[in-house]
């Protein structure tokens, strides 16, 4: 069994105080996550957070390190690589991300350095699909269009379809790019929108999934629920976007020499031309997946029918984006990062519940050498392989 190195600490909480900890953990949190921390500081963790809100400077962390640091608690936002793994020798032992996505994680480098890290997978799985969803109907019926034209004064008349009218999302066919634990949220919310479902996904297919899904769509329709006999099925990339009236991306950022089927730049000039005119694109996997500068002249010069980012090449975005041209607004939802970020979702300090508690949970897992201190059990972790025997 491949155990940890810092052995079976005794540990229990100051709180029974029943038997102290042999050892007070010293952790350093890039950011704060509300209630979820006293978990650690209940146990006798030594706790510090960085105040501010936004990300610390690398710099600061690796200082921070240098003192000796058994865990840290990292976003999105915070690079870790070889320079902090060297950092953090000889005392770190686990890197807790506060996210299922962890492409700011050098992987290679925390398996070199043989430093499990964990994710938030899962308890953002749904928060994370109904905001796709809601997102998609919010730009395929113009809602910001419309609310503008209502606080804005400019709301002379009823009219047929005078000033503008939006497209229905109900009976619509979408293409699912990335079948995970998102992409397959989104399936099940799609298909109580009668949606016919085209599914891509080079690595994982989930058939028995989409036969159930199948098997509910056939059920609505025999009973009258739905008027239209509706299907899902896989296909190739090319297919999907070819077919689709909208697309919506759930796939990991996963750059050249990291996957066989990398996922930078997915969507380039090439594959947008691939869509429908009048198509609508999703994104709320990762910025870069999109080529920006390519999507801004599709929607600029017409050929995509809109698209919903909650994710960009570069965070915040900046002032100067295409994405930001008056020309495009009404075509072009802007959103700041906002998928997970849902009460419950984000803060809970149930680790099966929110994002807060399974990032705490999983700091302690490895800390406290829980699972037997057997790395590959611990559901948490992300880079099993570095441990296995
Ligand atoms: P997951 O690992 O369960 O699913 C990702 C799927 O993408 C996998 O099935 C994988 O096989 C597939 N995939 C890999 N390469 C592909 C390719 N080239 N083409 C098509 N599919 C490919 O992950 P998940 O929990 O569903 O999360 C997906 C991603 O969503 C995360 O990695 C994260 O980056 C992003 N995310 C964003 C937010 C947000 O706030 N906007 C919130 C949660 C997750």
């Amino acid at each position: 069994m491949p155990s940890l190195p810092w052995g079976n600490i005794i540990f229990c909480s100051l709180e029974t105080t029943e038997k102290p900890m042999t050892k007070s953990f010293r952790v350093f949190a890039t950011c704060d996550l509300g209630d979820a921390l006293n978990l650690l500081r209940n146990k006798g963790y030594e706790l510090e957070v960085y105040p501010h809100p936004e990300a610390p400077p690398k710099s600061l962390i690796i200082e921070k390190l240098k003192t000796g640091l058994d865990g840290l608690i990292t976003t999105l936002r915070d690079k870790i690589d070889a320079e902090i793994f060297e950092a953090g020798k000889p005392t770190l032992k686990v890197v807790a991300q506060f996210a299922v996505g962890f492409d700011n994680i050098n992987r290679a480098d925390a398996n070199r350095y043989k430093i499990p890290f964990t994710n938030t997978a899962d308890v953002l799985t749904e928060a994370t699909a109904e905001f796709a969803f809601f997102t998609l109907g919010a730009l395929a019926r113009k809602l910001w269009s419309a609310e503008h034209l209502t606080r804005d004064n400019k709301w002379g008349f009823w009219h047929p379809f005078l000033p503008f009218l939006g497209d229905e999302v109900t009976g619509k066919t979408i293409a699912i790019i990335g079948t995970g634990r998102i992409g397959l949220a989104m399936i099940k919310k799609c298909a109580g929108f009668d949606m016919n479902m085209l599914c891509y996904d080079p690595a994982y297919q989930n058939h028995d999934y989409i036969k159930a899904i199948q098997e509910t769509l056939d059920l609505r329709h025999e009973r009258g629920i739905s008027k239209e006999k509706n299907w899902i099925r896989y296909t190739g990339f090319e297919a999907a976007l070819r077919d689709a009236d909208f697309v919506s991306v759930h796939v990991p950022l996963l750059r050249e020499g990291e996957s066989p089927t990398p996922t930078y730049h997915l969507f380039n000039e090439r594959t947008l031309r691939l869509m429908k005119p009048n198509a609508f694109l999703v994104n709320t996997s990762r910025g870069p997946v999109i080529d920006e500068a390519a999507l801004a002249k599709a929607l600029k010069e017409k050929w995509i029918g809109g698209a919903a980012l909650d994710v960009y090449e570069k965070e915040p975005l900046a002032a100067d984006s295409p994405l930001r041209d008056p020309a495009i607004e009404d075509r072009c939802r802007l959103y700041p990062h906002f998928a997970s970020a849902a009460r419950i979702t984000r803060l809970s300090p149930d680790p099966d519940k929110g994002m807060a508690g399974r990032c705490v949970q999983g700091l302690m897992d490895v800390m406290e050498a829980n699972y037997g201190g057997d790395v590959t059990k611990m559901p948490y972790v992300v880079n099993k392989e570095a441990f296995a025997k």
